[in-house]
């Protein structure tokens, strides 16, 4: 033996018979050191590619008059024929950004090997090699590329997963076609398309402006700045930046107010957005907070295992005198051992499972962390309208100021009549009421016509329902709005509550139509009409009439009328604030979903607070929440109360209060805010333009997918597709699954790694041969431990979780219990292993065969294992505990005949020094293996029996 390492390196390197090792090892190096320099290169070009332009400036479209442009695209306002959009579609093909590029496969693949511990194994490989250890060297390099090639392909899915999801989030986009208005998938549009835009939108193609009434556009995501850009129709100078182009709206940017109408100038990869490859290029990364996180703690853990590993090499070489090959072989080992190497693959794998298994439950994720923020969320503010109730509105009740009727029939169609003092009553006999439902009709944008019986809606839900009872009043809706078309409208929107639309008939008398929130409204009026008189507003009237109405639960909107507008062509807000005539208030039944109020009550024994923030009027808002059972102490918050409050007071009230009524985006805000400064983690429902600060500032803002705005969505970190309370409940259930799941994988891989690092440990202690060898360990830490451990990220919800307080976000993810579980798991591992390998030396067997011994022992304590960690702390011994997951018990089956190969194999036997063993050998592994779990299962009752119940608060 030779204690002199340098001496002995020395003088083995420079016998002429190992030269030829030389050049070998010289190329090995030389192949890491060119795969890294590949690496590095490959993603230089890669961001240099994303970084230039493709094409240069094309036509100044925004230096044209509106008509020469629709002269050069061959276009006119009435929109293309269907014909036409065919050919063009042909020609120009889809409106689709090209297929975002994420890293290139290459640079994915090498990737894969570009991590420490790959540069630990490749180096071990290149020593192994050198110390003759050729099969070895071998295998390490083959199970590295076995293990890249398998990141590779799933990490490829995981992408291909989440931009399937993201994909889900269709663009739609509101055009002319053929003189009719439709709506139409984004891809769908062509150069010469007319689109129409209004606040929320999000810009569906490059536009030359043709009509504007107030319309500002956020174009960050081209220019940079982040102040809307008040739009115009007028042509400006040829030579002006991107910026400064105020007649066009770029693809991909927000309206952040106002309305518009424009012709598509370019689509598809031709858009000023297409050409900024990078822009598109931007793939978000598969990772989170906690996974990086954990690539920290992994990078800091293979440096102390690297420590480790010499200090057990050197306290080998020379205090307990093995030979340096030997040694070195079980310096390699424990490094291999102790570093989880299918940790990382594992998480990002079970996120991917996770995002996937939300977006089946209508939650789509658009900022991964939100899966993790999901599982600690302590408030949930949700709107109400269509959130919490079905959205589904049928006109109850209306008043006028000398009658008041109800209103029968559900659904939207005429089916149902007027009825007054409980008397059905024909409605055109009440000039007022007739009047009401014209204005109902008039002011409207919804669509709802029968052909064969079938009825066809489009449009807002409350609209269409205001049709529906127009119908039931018995006026008809094309007739009307052909004898009265409309010359102008102010849209609705939150902010303002109310919606105007100005009419002309065809001998020139305007009038304008003004439909919206009550108190709004009657903030405007004057006068409210009498039959055919018009007299005095009697506020007090209205609001009592209004209250009783509101505490059944009805929505409320009223109707009025400002005359003489001959002369008039467009609206303006400011001429609306005063001056109108009150025509009658409509009340709507709205119920709530029954699944949502199943939900509420889910989230509150979670220890989530349920707070509704709402447009509504607050006695609407309280006879909702009462129905749903999220009322509070506080009882109901208005908007104008919380204007009165400082953000202290407002940080006081907001615990208390879980109805918020009459509240604006602003309000909102404030709320999030307060909430957040209360310690709350806040997930926080919205829909409008305006919803987009407090959405970005909620820790998950969630954006509604059918009635939200692009706005909305693109602030938010997961929309939902159908607008559900219920989905958002379910995605926090998913948010605790993911989570625990990633700590079951922990669970269950880090005390293998750590087993197997204590069984090299005691055997250089004891001054035993390795029961393991580094390549044997590679076998079970990059085969075995990763098929099993991957089942773990398909474990369906535990049983209690919506029974549990929201997780701390501050609380770390090993927490002592696991920590705990780890060390008991990994020391059963250790004396079953080593106590089996040691027997089978006793006994006068092979190194070989005790290895192989050992091996099958530790694989098999890893599948009873797997079945422990199916609970983090319930039991799994029963039905469900066995069988819940199809995947652990496919993988497990799998496994077996994976080991019986690597036992019985003539060429795994070679690769991988074992030996086949004899049938009954397999009684005591088995047995021995099989005490993990009864013992788990003991530790697991006694925490459960000693552990604190925690109560949600
Ligand atoms: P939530 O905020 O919970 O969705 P909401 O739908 O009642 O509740 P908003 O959409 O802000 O909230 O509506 C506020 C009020 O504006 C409604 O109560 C109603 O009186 C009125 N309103 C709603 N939709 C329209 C519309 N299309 N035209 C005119 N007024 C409307």
């Amino acid at each position: 033996m030779d204690n002199n390492l340098f001496d002995f390196v020395y003088r083995y390197l420079s016998q002429p018979q190992v030269w030829p090792w030389w050049v070998m090892s010289a190329s090995i190096v030389l192949g890491i050191v060119s795969a890294w320099a590949t690496w590095q290169v490959l993603q230089w070009r890669q961001t240099q590619r994303e970084s230039q332009p493709k094409r240069a400036a094309k036509k100044a479209w925004h230096a044209l008059d509106p008509e020469q442009v629709l002269v050069k695209l061959n276009a006119s306002e009435s929109g293309l024929a269907p014909a036409e959009v065919s050919k063009r579609q042909r020609r120009y093909g889809l409106n689709r950004l090209p297929e975002s590029k994420s890293r290139s496969a290459i640079l994915r693949f090498f990737g894969q090997f570009h991590n420490l511990l790959i540069y630990v194994l490749l180096i071990a490989a290149l020593i192994t090699y050198l110390i003759g250890h050729i099969v070895d060297s071998a295998v390490i390099v083959g199970v590295v590329l076995i293990n890249g090639l398998i990141g590779f392909i799933q990490e490829g899915k995981a992408e291909n997963a989440l931009r399937a999801i993201r994909n889900m989030l269709s663009l739609q986009a509101t055009v002319m076609r053929g003189g009719k208005q439709l709506s139409i998938a984004a891809e769908q549009l062509v150069p010469g398309d007319i689109v129409l835009l209004q606040s929320g939108d999000k810009v569906p193609a490059d536009l030359r402006l043709l009509k504007c009434r107030n319309f500002r556009v956020q174009e960050a995501v081209l220019t940079g700045e982040s102040l809307p850009v008040e739009k115009q129709v007028e042509a400006v100078e040829r030579r002006v930046e991107l910026g400064d182009r105020v007649s066009m709206a770029y693809s991909g940017t927000l309206v952040s107010s106002g309305q518009a109408t424009g012709v598509v100038v370019a689509s598809g990869g031709d858009t000023e957005i297409g050409l900024i490859s990078a822009l598109v290029a931007q793939v978000e990364t598969l990772t989170t907070p906690l996974l990086k996180q954990l690539a920290h703690f992994g990078r800091w853990l293979t440096a102390a295992i690297l420590l480790l590993a010499t200090g057990t090499f050197l306290f080998g070489f020379f205090y307990r005198g093995y030979p340096m090959t030997e040694m070195f072989m079980a310096a390699v080992g424990l490094a291999v051992a102790a570093i989880p190497e299918g940790l990382p693959a594992i998480m990002t794998i079970t996120l991917a499972i996770g995002v996937q298994r939300m977006a089946d439950r209508h939650a789509i994720i658009r900022r991964l962390p939100a899966v993790e923020t999901l599982g600690s969320v302590t408030v949930i503010c949700s709107d109400k309208t269509g959130t919490l109730t079905r959205n589904e509105m049928t006109v109850g009740s209306v008043l006028t100021a000398e009658q008041s009727f109800s209103v029968s029939g559900v659904g939207y169609n005429s089916d149902g009549g007027f009825q007054c003092q409980q008397q059905a009553v024909e409605a055109r006999n009440f000039p007022v009421l007739q009047e009401l439902a014209r204005a109902a009709l008039l002011c409207n944008d919804a669509v709802l016509h029968e052909t064969n019986g079938e009825w066809t809606l489009q449009g807002d839900p409350t609209e269409v329902a205001l049709l529906a009872m127009a119908l039931k009043a018995g006026l008809k809706i094309m007739p009307e709005r052909e004898k009265w078309p409309r010359t102008d409208v102010i849209p609705f929107e939150s902010e303002h509550r109310f919606m105007a639309t100005l009419h002309h008939d065809h001998a020139g008398q305007g009038f304008t139509y003004i439909k919206g929130a009550p108190e709004r409204l009657l903030e405007m009026c004057t006068k409210q009409r009498n039959g055919a008189e018009d007299g005095a507003l009697d506020r007090d009237y209205w609001l009592e009439q209004m209250q009783a109405l509101a505490q059944q639960g009805q929505r409320l909107l009223a109707i009025a009328i400002k005359e003489g507008g001959d002369g008039l062509r467009s609206l303006e807000s400011d001429d609306l604030e005063s001056g109108l005539t009150l025509l009658g208030v409509v009340g709507m039944i709205d119920p709530p979903r029954s699944e949502a109020i199943a939900a509420v009550r889910q989230c509150q024994q979670a220890g989530i607070v349920v707070k509704m923030i709402t447009g509504d009027h607050a006695d609407t808002a309280a006879a909702i929440s009462s129905q749903l059972g999220l009322n509070g102490q506080g009882g109901v918050l208005a908007g104008h109360q919380i204007e009165d409050l400082s953000d202290a007071e407002l940080r006081r009230t907001v615990g208390e209060v879980n109805i918020f009524a009459r509240s604006s985006p602003e309000h909102k805000l404030r709320l999030v805010k307060a909430l957040q400064a209360n310690g709350h983690v806040v997930a926080m429902t919205g829909d409008g333009v305006n919803d987009a600060p407090a959405l970005k500032r909620a820790d998950v803002g969630t954006a509604m997918g059918q009635k939200g705005t692009e706005a909305a969505k693109e602030a938010a970190e997961m929309v939902l597709t159908d607008d559900n309370f219920a989905s958002l409940a379910q995605a926090v259930v998913e948010g605790r699954t993911v989570y625990d799941n990633l700590k079951k994988s922990i669970l269950f891989i880090l005390p293998t790694s750590i087993g197997e690092a204590l069984v090299i440990i005691a055997a250089v202690m004891l001054g035993e041969q390795l029961p393991i060898t580094p390549v044997q360990i590679l076998w079970i830490n990059m085969i075995t431990t990763v098929t099993l451990a991957l089942t773990l990220g398909f474990e369906p919800s535990e049983e209690g979780i919506m029974l549990r307080p929201p997780r701390n976000p501050d609380e770390p993810l090993l927490t002592p219990l696991l920590v705990w579980r780890i060390l008991f798991v990994s020391l059963i591992m250790l004396c079953g292993a080593f106590g089996l390998f040691l027997w089978e030396k006793w006994q006068g067997e092979t190194i070989e065969h005790a290895r192989t011994v050992a091996i099958n022992t530790i694989v098999m304590f890893e599948i009873f294992y797997l079945f422990n960690s199916r609970k983090i702390e319930a039991s799994i011994v029963n039905w469900r505990g066995v069988t819940g997951n199809r995947y652990v018990l496919l993988a497990v089956a799998i496994l077996i005949v994976f080991q019986l190969a690597f036992t019985y194999l003539d060429a795994l036997n070679h690769l991988f020094g074992t030996v086949a063993i004899d049938a009954e050998q397999w009684l005591p592994i088995i047995l021995i293996a099989f005490t993990v779990l009864p013992l788990v299962e003991i530790e697991k009752l006694l925490i459960r029996v000693f552990k604190k119940p925690r109560r949600p608060t």
